[in-house]
């Protein structure tokens, strides 16, 4: 028996089980309050964990002897304050174990265990000598300019690389005069080194003021058209920050996260921008985090998971195209990033600046009619650049060659000889959908997808030599007969991509025409590379939903959207808001500078109730729609859900899983006849949208409630038992609290 009253470690480990960990302290030092968000390293069963000490207390009473804590990493708590107050907030909200919720804040390197990184930048500064020397040295040549650059402070190396093209050359110069010298500083000790941006107009002038006069937590909709100025809205806030002396955290989409971005921010700003997405390695997404941690980074700039950022000094965040899909992580713990930085604004007392062409329906009804938020327009795009004009195809009984019209490749050869870009945007990469034999029928269907009765084809890639799955990545050659009647009349279906590619580079000969997908652009920087080798020359871009933004292509004047047909007709309740916002980011790539832009829309329902409103009223006319449907069919914003998903390698497990878990939810009480008023209402269990995938069989059960209030609470009370469920064993399952796939 251990001693009941020794203080012990409770640490947060990355197990999905709901609770904390008892360890006795390492010899020689007792437990105290200030371990509390330190790293430690523990024994758990016959393997090592790194996890996090969430508190310090008595040992229960009666438990076993307590094996020891056998390192504490951290000389200060890494997590402390209102990134662990949040970080506890988004554990209840999820109703996630504490530990999985911490692990997935850290970045790997620190989840595994390493040290804090040393995290000064390279920045080059003028000797004594060097401040002497600087008359003397002769006018107008790039080591004076590199010279008086470094008069006042020290530089990075990046601004430097904005300010002064080539100035490494005249560097090594000054330095082997022993004029200047190259140090490490931690970045909040380089000056500023801003260039001026645009005049802003009056609407971009009400933001930036609407920002400036916050004066603490306020949720703001940066509601504006592409072009309209958004960007240059969120760094004159961001320069704001940094001249109050505090931090800026900026949220970017997946694909929104460009190196001309970043270029943009660096040059602009004039401080060292610190970066953080998927395509860095380990270390370098742990000294953007332990940067910010210091203090040191002073504008950090990141996809979905730098939300987790420390901001000892916060003074902004923002959420570019605060709509997109890739804010909402799709697996272990489901957090909706945008959500969490309203979340940490309101813990920190700072701004929240959310920007979009196209907010999100829950957005848009709280700047509207909720009025929880400040609603800031652009209603014009900036500088010169006009709006594109949208033209509706109808393309019923029309011959299509590779899914185009005769109409719509006419219109490409007049943008071309115009000496413009044109982009194809069609949401399906690959050669064609599906394989299908002429003669009888079959189609090639992924093995480990779909199910007897609901098969899911494999779509053709590689011209039509292999077949790959594109919901578990199977892949195989194409069979050279039919598998079924050994006739050899297989044929693609449908258009994907590499069709569109094959078929304009033939009719197009001596034009260039790049194919962007996922397919062609494995690397981050591929997109960049891809487009800059193209430059402003005609040419033409074919590609998926990735070219909906990010790079700017200022001599893109048309815009071809085909093959939206399948995306009018789907069940999913946010099928059409996701549709709209395509359309309309896709359609605002045309025309961003001087030349006008036009969009041609090509499909078999021009009447459809969602094109009409969209091109008739804009966004905004068919948000209204779209909220009204929503509010009577009592859906999100209107309703708040929970998603219980379940699967296993047979049908029957997840369903009795669900089918139990229901049991939980809505005990059947004696005497009762109906539930609680606001309970949660629950549908299901029934068998997921795509019922089977990677050879798992998949099940949900949804829960629907008026509030939040009521939603957490039957599901606070439910999960212990659902943890506890016998059935449970039988399947991997999960909870999505705000689920944005049904
Ligand atoms: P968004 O982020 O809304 O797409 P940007 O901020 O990138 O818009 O602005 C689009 C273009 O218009 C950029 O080239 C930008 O430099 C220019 N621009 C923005 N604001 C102004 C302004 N007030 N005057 C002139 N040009 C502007
Ligand atoms: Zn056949
Ligand atoms: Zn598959």
């Amino acid at each position: 028996m251990s001693d009941a009253h020794a203080p012990v470690f409770q640490v947060a480990l990355p197990l999905p089980l709901p609770r904390l960990f008892d360890y006795a302290a390492p010899a020689g030092r007792a437990p105290g309050t200030d371990d509390i968000g330190r790293r430690v390293r523990v024994p758990f069963g016959p393997r090592e964990l790194v996890g996090v000490v969430a508190a310090v207390g008595a040992a229960a009473p009666g438990s076993p002897e307590l094996r020891a804590v056998l390192a504490r990493l951290d000389e200060q708590p890494l997590l402390h304050g209102e990134l662990l107050d949040s970080l506890h907030w988004l554990a209840r909200y999820t109703h996630a174990p504490l530990g999985e919720v911490l692990a997935t804040a850290l970045p790997a390197a620190l989840r595994r265990g390493e040290p804090l990184p040393d995290t000064h930048a390279w920045a080059w500064r003028l000797t004594e000598a060097g401040a002497t020397a600087l008359s003397g040295l002769r006018q107008g040549t790039r080591p004076r300019r590199l010279a008086e650059l470094l008069h006042d402070a020290g530089r990075d190396e990046d601004a430097l690389d904005a300010a002064l093209e080539d100035w490494r050359g005249a560097a090594r110069s000054l330095a082997r005069r022993g004029y200047a010298e190259r140090v490490a500083m931690p970045a909040s000790q380089l000056a500023p080194m801003p260039a001026p941006g645009p005049t802003p107009h009056p609407e971009q002038q009400a933001a930036i003021e609407a920002v400036r006069d916050a004066g603490g937590f306020a949720p703001l909709l940066l509601d504006g058209v592409t072009g309209s100025g958004k960007t240059e809205v969120y760094l004159h806030a961001i320069a704001d920050c940094l001249a109050r002396g505090r931090q800026a955290l900026v949220l970017v989409p997946e694909i929104g996260l460009t190196p001309q971005l970043l270029a943009r921010f660096r040059a602009r700003l004039g401080v060292p921008v610190h970066a953080t997405h998927s395509g860095l390695n380990d270390g370098e997404r742990a000294r953007t985090w332990a940067a910010a941690w210091r203090g040191e980074a002073r504008v950090v700039v990141g996809t979905r998971s730098a939300v987790f950022t420390p901001l000892p000094d916060a003074g902004l965040i923002v959420v570019d195209e605060e709509h997109d899909g890739s804010y909402k992580q799709q697996d272990g713990i489901r957090y909706h990033a945008r959500d969490f930085a309203l979340v940490r604004g309101k813990a920190l007392g700072v701004p929240v600046l959310l920007g979009s062409a196209t907010p999100s329906l829950e957005t848009l009804h709280n700047a509207t009619t909720g009025g929880r938020y400040g609603y800031l327009r652009l209603s014009q795009r900036a500088g010169d650049a006009k709006p594109p004009a949208v033209r509706v195809m109808d393309v019923r009984k029309r011959p299509l060659e590779a899914g185009l019209s005769a109409q719509m490749l006419e219109a490409i050869r007049t943008a071309l000889a115009d000496g413009g870009q044109v982009l194809v945007f069609r949401n399906r990469r690959g050669y064609a959908p599906v394989l299908l034999c002429h003669d009888c029928g079959w189609s090639a269907q992924c093995p480990r997808c779909g199910t007897p009765e609901v098969g899911r084809p494999m779509t053709v890639h590689a011209h039509g030599r292999r077949l790959q799955c594109h919901h578990c990545g199977h892949r195989r050659a194409a069979p050279p007969a039919c598998p079924d009647c050994a006739g050899l009349a297989l044929q693609p279906q449908g258009v994907g991509t590499e069709r569109i590619e094959e078929v304009l580079a033939a009719k197009f000969e001596g034009v260039p025409v790049l194919r962007i997908d996922r397919g062609s652009t494995q690397r981050r920087d591929g997109l960049a590379t891809l487009l800059g080798g193209i430059g402003e020359r005609p040419g033409i871009l074919i590609g998926t939903q990735m070219l909906a933004k990010g790079h700017d292509l200022p001599n893109l004047t048309l815009v071809c959207v085909v093959g939206i047909d399948e995306g009018l007709f789907s069940a999913d309740f946010r099928s059409h808001e996701k549709l709209a916002q395509l359309l309309i980011q896709v359609a605002g790539r045309a025309g961003r500078a001087q030349r006008a832009g036009q969009v041609l829309l090509q499909t078999h329902h021009p009447d459809h109730p969602l094109l009409a409103t969209l091109i008739d009223g804009g966004y905004h006319a068919f948000a209204a729609e779209e909220l009204a449907q929503r509010e009577a069919a009592g859906f999100p914003p209107f309703a708040h859900l929970a998603l219980l998903r379940a699967e296993a390698k047979h049908a029957g497990p997840p369903l009795a899983f669900l089918q139990a878990a229901k049991q939980c939810l809505a005990p059947a009480r004696a005497g009762e006849t109906r539930p609680a008023q606001d309970a949660p209402a629950l549908s299901g269990p029934m068998p997921a949208p795509m019922p089977r995938r990677a050879g798992m069989h998949r099940a949900q059960l949804l829960l629907s409630a008026p509030s939040r209030r009521s939603l957490h609470a039957a599901l606070e009370a439910a999960l212990p038992p659902i943890h506890a469920l016998p059935e449970a064993r039988k399947v991997r399952w999960s909870l999505d609290v705000d689920p944005v796939d049904l």
